[in-house]
């Protein structure tokens, strides 16, 4: 495959969104500045003085069984997931995410604000070039019901399935897609996360979810679509499975060429295969001086990229889940749980 886009990416200007945490119900915003070469994507919170910088990178990814969380010191974010999907499915290699609150805003479920906030302020290329992943030999992970794999392949691409029996509308559903930006927003950015009406019904009966919550997701009744404006796609909850796995393995760092195919996998079954992906190919390329190390055990290593240098703890990681494909994003079971706790 020829690359179309060599050199590193960065955003022209920087760009403003606003919306609600899903988590705690509050407006929240981000700034996603340009930075220079080199230095990835990187987070911080502007609302905590003197907030370290969180690279957006697998050894800062903290437990989290409904959405992506990234964790340095008492600074944490959630929900990174779809924002990070937006900056990879757009080639952006480097940015500064300023961040206000604890979690990205969840916008309307999908990437498409925030493609389409890139596109309108345009992209620079920069004087690096893009180091490439690519895998030399097939990669496995299995748990359970969840499966992913990697191909060796000249392209980046993704295949997923989905089975959803407990719901007719959804049922079993495939989607493989063959990457380039333009696709990205085409194809996948508009998709948004899901949610069973079954699932939330007992608490739109009690008055805990007071409208919005079609604004931020699909809600599927048995057959049906409760979102007025219908489904985007026949397939949008598929394609939203893999906006979500493409945000999740762009926390290898590098842009990827293999063929990843996942079968009912969730964020935390991709963060366990980008670890083995990016431990695998350890063995022949670093990406950046962060080596992965064992879980189950503290340990400390010294970042320096540009625009980042940082004394990081790494603290214990959790054994995975059993399965990993109930809920999407587990936005509504998020909300449920801070509502809940507020009444
Ligand atoms: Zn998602």
């Amino acid at each position: 495959m020829t690359n179309p886009h060599p050199l590193q990416r960065t955003l022209r200007k920087e760009v403003f969104a606003q919306g609600i945490g899903i988590f705690t119900g509050e407006k929240t915003w981000v700034r996603i500045c340009p930075s220079p070469a080199g230095s990835g994507i990187v987070f911080r919170r502007v609302d905590l003085e003197g907030s370290s910088l969180i690279p957006a990178r697998l050894d800062f990814v903290a437990p989290s069984s409904r959405c992506t969380r990234l964790s340095l010191g008492d600074a944490s974010v959630m929900m990174v997931e779809h924002l990070l999907s937006a900056l990879y499915g757009m080639q952006i290699d480097n940015a500064l995410v300023e961040v206000h609150g604890p979690e990205i805003p969840g916008m309307d479920g999908s990437s498409q604000e925030f493609v389409e906030l890139f596109t309108k302020v345009g992209l620079i290329e920069q004087d690096k070039s893009r180091e490439y992943l690519e895998i030399s030999s097939p990669i496995f992970w299995s748990e359970g019901g969840v499966h992913l794999v990697a191909l060796p392949s000249s392209e980046y691409r993704l295949s997923y399935v989905l089975h959803y029996p407990q719901s007719i509308r959804i049922g079993s559903q495939y989607y493989s897609f063959s990457f380039s930006p333009d696709r990205y927003g085409q194809e996948i950015a508009p998709c948004r996360t899901f949610s069973l009406y079954e699932e939330i019904q007992p608490f739109i009966e009690k008055g805990l979810i007071k409208g919005g919550g079609l604004e931020n997701a699909l809600v599927i009744r048995g057959n049906d679509i409760l979102n007025p404006e219908g489904a985007r796609f026949s397939d949008e909850m598929v394609r939203h499975k893999i906006l979500d796995l493409i945000g999740d393995l762009s926390l290898i760092g590098a842009p990827i060429l293999a063929h990843v195919i996942a079968i009912c996998s969730g964020h935390v079954s991709n963060v366990n295969f980008a670890k083995i992906v990016y431990r695998n190919n350890l063995k022949n390329r670093d990406f950046g001086k962060e080596a992965l190390q064992n879980s189950h055990s503290e340990r400390t290593t010294i970042v320096e990229r540009q625009g980042v240098s940082e004394n990081v703890n790494f603290k214990e990681t959790p054994t995975p889940p059993k399965t990993d494909s109930s809920s999407c994003c587990g936005i509504y079971q998020n909300i449920l749980q801070t509502r809940s706790a507020n009444v």
